[in-house]
């Protein structure tokens, strides 16, 4: 039998994702966005079925020497760049690329003995307010990068837009327009686009974009699905039902028992709670399928255990499969029931859930 919590991953999906990105972005070079865990698909797993792409992106300099001592040779950009010396010296012996956006890495680059050189990205911050030098500091900072000889020259150039999934809002167009007047004419090759500006914004997409959630199969945009945008979902999460029992009107179900049942019914519980990753604040009705229907959730999420109604399948019994999100369910749908979005469910799949790639699905675990 399969564990109880497990979730599928689908690696031709993740292919087809990247294939669209190309679509959507033919003259650009991509930069697979694998940061946290490969968005909890498993960094390895995502790096090595995308392992031809142009270049991976990670936050942490930890997460790019995962990636060496795994044998990947691909360039990798570590987005946060370092913080200290030990850092750098840890990006320059992996030859992992640097995000360079506060000052004071300007002064370990410029300190350092080393005689390898290491290729750096210098990251503008033009109205996100979170990592980056302000379009005044620009020529300076761009200078000093430049006659700096443990740079790999010309120096890249980045910035990250901050709304990019709201196609209403000239904010992305401000930010686009403010980092291509602040570059001038810059030697550099520049990258701004995340998955929101590769599929809405054509004046984002440059030399280099950084496709982080459309890659697995997720829509960056708030109310559509990545499959209404042509991507096809990477995970499934699944469980099944260990419990079914009938459940009287008036009953209450689970912690606090805020939840009353309004007529005789049956109650169906499955395994899966926050402790696997499934959100605490998913709220009754959010939808779950047992044997492929929907079936809404009911009372409060607990560790390791969720509640749902079954009246519309008496039938049900223990071993039932049970599916949270993915083939007939979309983790969007699931992330406006609790209030996030599908990042942090994807994010937050926990250790104790098995992640089995589609094709082992039917041989022993
Ligand atoms: C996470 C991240 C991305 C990818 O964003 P998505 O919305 O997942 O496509 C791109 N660039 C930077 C700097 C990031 O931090």
């Amino acid at each position: 039998m399969t564990p109880a919590a497990y979730a599928v991953l689908d690696l031709n999906a993740l292919q087809h994702n990247l294939q669209k990105v190309r679509e959507c972005a033919p003259d650009a070079n991509i930069m697979a966005v694998i940061k946290a865990n490969g968005y909890g698909h498993g960094l390895l797993r995502v790096a090595e079925t995308l392992s031809h792409v142009d270049a991976f992106a990670v936050a942490r300099v930890q997460e790019g020497i995962r990636l060496r001592k795994a044998g990947l040779q691909n360039r990798v950009a570590v987005l946060e760049g370092f913080t200290c010396i030990e850092e750098l010296d840890d990006l320059l012996h992996y030859q992992l690329d640097a995000v360079v956006h506060t000052a004071s890495q300007l002064d370990l680059l410029e300190q350092h003995t080393g005689r390898t050189q290491i290729a750096v990205w210098l990251k503008l911050d033009t109205g996100m307010n979170r990592l980056g030098f302000h379009a005044n500091e620009f020529p300076g900072i761009y200078q000093r990068l430049s006659r700096c000889v443990l740079v790999k020259q010309p120096v890249n150039l980045m910035t990250h837009l901050a709304n990019a999934d709201d196609m209403q809002d000239d904010m992305t167009i401000k930010q686009i327009n403010l980092f291509n007047q602040t570059l001038g004419m810059s030697q550099g090759e520049r990258s701004i686009a995340n998955s929101a500006g590769i599929l809405g914004w054509q004046a984002a997409l440059a030399d280099w974009v950084r496709p982080g959630v459309m890659l697995y199969g997720i829509s960056p945009f708030p109310g559509s699905t990545g499959a209404e945008l042509g991507l096809k979902h990477v995970m499934g999460l699944h469980s099944r039902l260990i419990a079914v029992k009938p459940l009287a009107k008036g009953g209450t179900v689970g912690y606090g028992c805020s939840w009353v049942c309004p007529q005789d019914t049956t109650l169906g519980v499955v395994a899966i709670g926050y402790g696997d990753g499934y959100p605490r604040y998913a709220k009754p009705g959010t939808p779950v399928l047992v044997n492929g229907q929907r079936v809404p959730l009911i009372g409060r999420v607990s560790m390791d255990m969720i509640t749902v109604d079954l009246a519309s399948q008496p039938d049900a019994k223990p071993g039932d499969a049970v599916t949270l999100w993915g083939d007939g369910l979309a983790v969007e749908e699931i992330a406006l029931c609790a209030d996030t979005i599908p990042y942090t469910l994807v994010c937050g799949v926990t250790q104790r859930v098995r992640l089995v790639e589609a094709e082992e699905r039917n041989s022993p675990l």
